[in-house]
Formats: C-alpha cells, structure tokens, sequence
C-alpha cells in the first residue's frame, strides 16, 4: 500500500505546490479566511468531495469509504497566516503587505488537500469515513479549533482518532518528529499593574516606589517555578515586556508587565494561576503599593493519545524509514490543535521542511521562513497512509 500511496503522491506534486504557492502569495490573518476558505472550497468541488461551512471561515469536509466500517478519523489542517512582512524573495511571496504565511499553514492546508485527492481515488480500499478540518483562527485566542468543535465537527458522526501535522524548519526534510504524552504547552497571558505612588527620584521615602515592588514580584514568581512546581510538570514562566516609564530622577505612579505562563497539566495550572496572583497582590500590599494581576487563558496543553501515537509512528516508520522518525522533545510552544486532543484521542506530528543544502532553515514567525517544497510528497502521502492504516485497510 505504501508504494500505492507514494505513485499517487507523487503524481500530484506539481498540483499540490501550485496550490501551496498560490495560498502563500495570497495569506490572511487569522478569522479572516474568506478567500483562503472560498479556495479550498472550490478545490473539494473539484474533487466532487462534500462539505460544509463551519467556525464562520472553517470547512468541515467528509470522505466516505467503499468498504463496511464505522470507523472515523479526523485530519487537520489551520489556515491562517501572520501579521508580518513576507522578506523572502521569491515569485510566490505574499502579495498582501503584512500579512505572510510564516507559520506554514499553507503548507498545512495544501499538504490536506493533496492527502484528500489520494482519498478520493483510492475510496475502494478503505472503509469509514475521513473528516477533513479545515480550520481558521489557530494563531489567535481563543483559537479556530474551539469554534471547530463547537460546531460539532467532532461528533455527527463521531470522531475516533484526530490527526494534525505541523512544519518544523529545524527539521531536514524527510524527517518525521513525535513524541507521545504531553507535548506541547499550555498557555497563558499575564497583565500586571503595579500602583505606588510617584515622585521625586531623590526622596523614595516620600514615594511609593513601583519600580521597586515590581522586580521583587518579577524575582518572587520564578519561585513558583524552581520550588512549587512540580519537577516532572515543565512550567515556564517570563516577562518580556516591563515598562515604568520614569526618568532618571523620577520615580512613576506604575509599572506595566506582561508575560506568558506555560505548563502541561492543567490542575497545577489553575494552582500556579492562584499563587501567582496571591504573591503579586501580597507582596506588592506588603511594601505599601498595590497589584492588579490579571490572566487572560490560552489554549490547554497539547496530549498525543499513547496507543494512537504508537501507531501513527509506525506509520512514519514504514512511510520514511525509521532513521528519519526522530523522536521530539517536549516544545513549550502552544498550539490550538490541544482542544482536540483534551475531547478525542489525537496525535500533532512534525514534518521536517528545512534543508540546510539550500538555506531553508529559518524559525517559524519569522519573515524568512519558508519550506523545501519537496516536503508535500511526504506529508501528503504520509497523513493518507496514517488515515487508511487506522481505517483498517
Ligand atoms: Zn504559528
Ligand atoms: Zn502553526
């Protein structure tokens, strides 16, 4: 079958990278995927594949097997792209200033269509039924896949097994990255206010001085991570953003933060929530000024199912060999496709797209990023072999 699966692959290339680059030269940001949407859409027609609309940009499209089964399974794929300034020069770059697939969503999107167009033809060699999910909204809270789910692309009938794949630039391509169990984070913004009382920088005694409450909370927090956290529960905790806005010789009224908080277990999430938010307030009252800390929730952690997963790197290890199925470390990224995988078994795999011969390598969200095109025989055809394998063919 994997011979079967690879001659098709390998017959739509051409197609599939025409469709990649068109929806990379014409991105858009995130719940806005009209056109991307109104694309895909026709791509199903022509494959006389049915669907329909859901999460307002979504597509919810189904596949249905020749042979008995009642077996579903789920493929994802995200759509939107990045508020940044495509810098790669090439014929296909995004004609929308601003705006870039730098998130190889359209990757993602092409790589499903491709893996939909071998569906089709081989439909008398499976049984069940393949969902496809196309969804918007993964790069912005509260994330597509919320919407997805909502509006029951779960159930209806109801899914088995949810598979997502995800470029990854500091892989080769050809190489395949997963890790079953946790694997991606939680996560969550944080916004502080810190209150004193401005002032004269050369009389603090006078003031109330934020600056100061504000690095002890800084130093304070790490504490939740290196002694409250549980050494097997990795948690991340930063600060990226820390304005006071006084001047050499004044001290300011407040002092804005804002950080991210990760973590992958979700009861010592809303613990880590609580403690982060008693210190703060505590500390900040305890030196005579005030805290308003506020965390605005991201998206759960992401868990591969353990048996799917087994399963699914099987796969990998008989579509691309098993020297080139390595095993992923656990990434403190967050990603939406998490939601899915808290209500189904799942598994979210990595596609190796860099390849440091021709200088594709940049990091994902930058606006380098690219992929080595060659990566769509492999993804295309390697999702088709996971679905039909776990479809019993
Ligand atoms: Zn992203
Ligand atoms: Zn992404």
């Amino acid at each position: 079958m994997v011979d079967e699966i690879r001659k098709h692959a390998e017959a739509i290339y051409g197609d599939i990278v025409t469709i990649r680059r068109h929806l990379h030269k014409h991105p858009e940001l995130s719940f806005q995927e009209y056109e991307t949407a109104a694309f895909v859409k026709s791509q199903l027609d022509l494959l006389g594949i049915r669907w329909r609309a859901v999460a307002n940009t979504g597509i919810l499209a189904e596949i249905t097997g020749e042979l008995p089964s009642h077996t579903v399974i789920a493929l994802r794929a995200d759509m939107d792209a990045l508020p940044i300034n495509e810098q790669n020069d090439v014929p296909y770059a995004s004609v929308h200033p601003n705006i870039m697939h730098a998130c190889g969503h359209d990757f993602h999107t092409a790589s499903l269509l491709g893996t939909a167009r071998i569906l089709t033809s081989m439909r008398s060699k499976f049984g069940g039924k393949v969902k496809l999910f196309f969804q918007p909204g993964e790069e912005v809270i509260p994330g597509g896949a919320t919407h997805m789910i909502r509006d029951g692309v779960l159930e209806n009938p109801k899914v088995d097994a949810v598979i997502g794949q995800h470029a990854m630039p500091h892989l080769e391509v050809g190489k395949i990255g997963i890790r079953k169990g946790k694997a991606m984070a939680s996560m969550d913004s944080i916004f502080v206010r810190v209150i004193g009382r401005g002032g004269h920088g050369a009389q603090p005694h006078a003031n109330v001085d934020p600056v100061v409450i504000a690095s002890h909370i800084i130093l304070a927090l790490q504490q939740i991570v290196s002694r409250m956290a549980h050494p097997g529960d990795p948690t991340v905790l930063s600060f990226g953003k820390v304005i006071a806005n006084g001047a050499i010789n004044v001290i300011p009224n407040e002092v804005l933060m804002e950080g991210t908080f990760r973590a992958m277990n979700e009861t010592w999430r809303e613990e880590a929530h609580r403690r982060m938010t008693k210190m703060a307030t505590e500390i900040a009252e305890s030196m005579g000024g005030r805290c308003e800390f506020n965390i605005q929730r991201g998206y759960p952690f992401l868990i591969n199912n353990e048996k799917l997963t087994d399963q699914v790197r099987q796969c990998a290890e008989e579509y691309v060999g098993a020297d080139n199925v390595v095993e992923q470390d656990i990434w403190m990224a967050a990603e939406d496709f998490a939601y899915y995988s808290q209500q189904a078994d799942a598994c979210f795999y990595f596609c190796g797209v860099g390849n440091q011969k021709k200088g594709i390598g940049s990091s994902l969200h930058t606006p380098t990023f690219n992929i080595d095109e060659s990566v769509l025989t492999l993804s295309t055809g390697l999702m088709t072999y996971i679905a039909l394998k776990r479809l019993g063919s």
